[in-house]
């Protein structure tokens, strides 16, 4: 069965411009309005969005019908990952490093491996759950040549999210697309992100993904956000709906709310700027305001048990279930589980220095890889090593000086770092 087309503009999310204000800045949330006005203009729209439903409530049903667990604890997803990121020259752009910091504070936040995770409240330390899940920058683009993850466009309209960033899409069934203009919401903008929920209709037509502000991705020089400061979980919140979850205060005291069982009902849908109790007791329960789908400023920690049974029945739904296969995590250089990968590779790579380097960069392994890449700061391939060898001397003198990373391509792993050139 088609899919017929569905979309919902979720939740954008609301940053004060300059984070360290003190003053809370209560702005609505503008998920529902523009969920209502999709739908209204697309009459097929209701009909995917209620087909999804019935597929994640049955698939939910079975799984704890099969196993007696709430979840299925063994299962692990990647998720090949393409960053398009829109930028002016210097303006609105973010380096490889900060770009994958970005990813390492989904993953972590996904994996229940954030900082604050041994902190959650008390009332809700027994529903706390993470996700297995992975989100990879791809290194195989659409095609079959090496890549970084990470396309860059020197665009000062689509740096403000103005045009068609969708042009851009790699094919949707393989890659999660990031759109990364500076602001989402055009010249210098509130919003900080928004997300598409599960549509196989948007799939097909490469309409999906994620769009964010670089200024708030991750932490690193072109990051407003200081190191450690939780508004770059703002990504784990986007990445939530774009796995069908819905903000924890959707239809506030209101039955059927967020259509989770675990969640406590709350009103919410204002941001608050310090503490972990917005909107406490707002539906005579304690709140877990600790929630990721919260609208907490810096207090951003959990998912549930309930919440990751529907993100894992959505990674099923047919306009996600291809990216995590087997057959596209080798399409597009992710296979393998990346925490063994990280382990068995971290053996294979014994050393490189001496970093920073000026004349030559000195790699020694214990395995003989298949080839290595050099790339530059801008994402270019600077050099393909193919002989075979357990040492080499890297001959850098005649790189600029900057940050450049290296991917070390063995049979079955590949291990990724970075080393600077002066
Ligand atoms: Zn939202």
């Amino acid at each position: 069965m088609k899919y017929l087309y569905f979309s919902a503009l979720v939740g954008f999310l609301f940053a004060t411009n300059g984070l360290a204000q003190s003053s809370s800045t209560p702005l609505p949330c503008s998920d529902t309005e523009i969920t209502q006005r999709h739908l209204a203009e697309n009459p097929d729209a209701l009909q995917e969005k209620e087909a999804n439903e019935l597929f994640i409530r049955n698939f939910i049903q079975e799984m704890k019908l099969a196993d007696g667990r709430s979840h299925d604890s063994t299962a692990q997803y990647i998720i090949p990952v393409v960053l398009h990121v829109f930028h002016n020259g210097d303006d609105g752009y973010i380096s490889l490093e900060q770009a994958q910091a970005g990813l390492d504070v989904l993953n972590a936040d996904m994996q229940g491996l954030n900082a604050d995770w041994d902190d959650v409240n008390p009332d809700f330390e027994d529903i706390k759950a993470p996700l297995d899940v992975q989100f990879c920058l791809a290194s195989i683009d659409p095609d079959g040549n090496p890549t970084t993850g990470v396309n860059y466009y020197n665009d000062s309209l689509k740096m403000l999210n103005e045009g068609d960033l969708f042009a851009h899409a790699w094919d949707n069934f393989k890659y999660l697309n990031f759109y990364i203009p500076k602001y989402t919401g055009g010249e210098w903008s509130l919003f900080t992100a928004y997300a598409y929920y599960p549509s196989l209709s948007r799939v097909e037509d490469n309409l999906d993904g994620v769009f964010y502000s670089s200024i708030r991705w991750g932490y690193g020089e072109h990051s407003e956000l200081e190191d450690g400061q939780e508004w770059a979980s703002v990504i784990t919140h986007e990445v939530g709906h774009w796995l069908n979850l819905r903000h924890t205060f959707e239809n506030g005291c209101t039955e059927p709310g967020d259509l989770v069982d675990d969640t406590p009902p709350t009103t919410g849908g204002t941001i608050e700027i310090e503490g972990c109790f917005n909107h406490d007791e707002s539906c005579g329960v304690s709140t877990n305001g600790e929630n990721y789908m919260d609208y907490n400023h810096d207090c951003k920690k959990m998912f549930t048990q309930g919440q990751v049974d529907r993100m894992t029945a959505a990674l099923h739904l047919p306009a996600r279930s291809n990216l995590w296969s087997d057959e596209n995590l080798d399409a597009t250089g992710c296979s393998g589980n990346l925490s063994t990968l990280e382990n068995s590779a971290t053996k294979n790579v014994l050393t490189v220095y001496p970093n920073p380097a000026t004349n030559a960069l000195r790699i020694e392994l214990n395995k003989i890889p298949e080839q290595i890449i050099i790339y530059n700061n801008m994402g270019e391939i600077v050099s393909i090593i193919l002989e075979p060898s357990l040492q080499y001397n890297l001959n850098v003198a005649r790189f600029a000086s900057g940050i450049y990373f290296y991917q070390i391509d063995f049979e079955n792993t590949s291990q990724k770092g970075k080393f600077i050139v002066k």
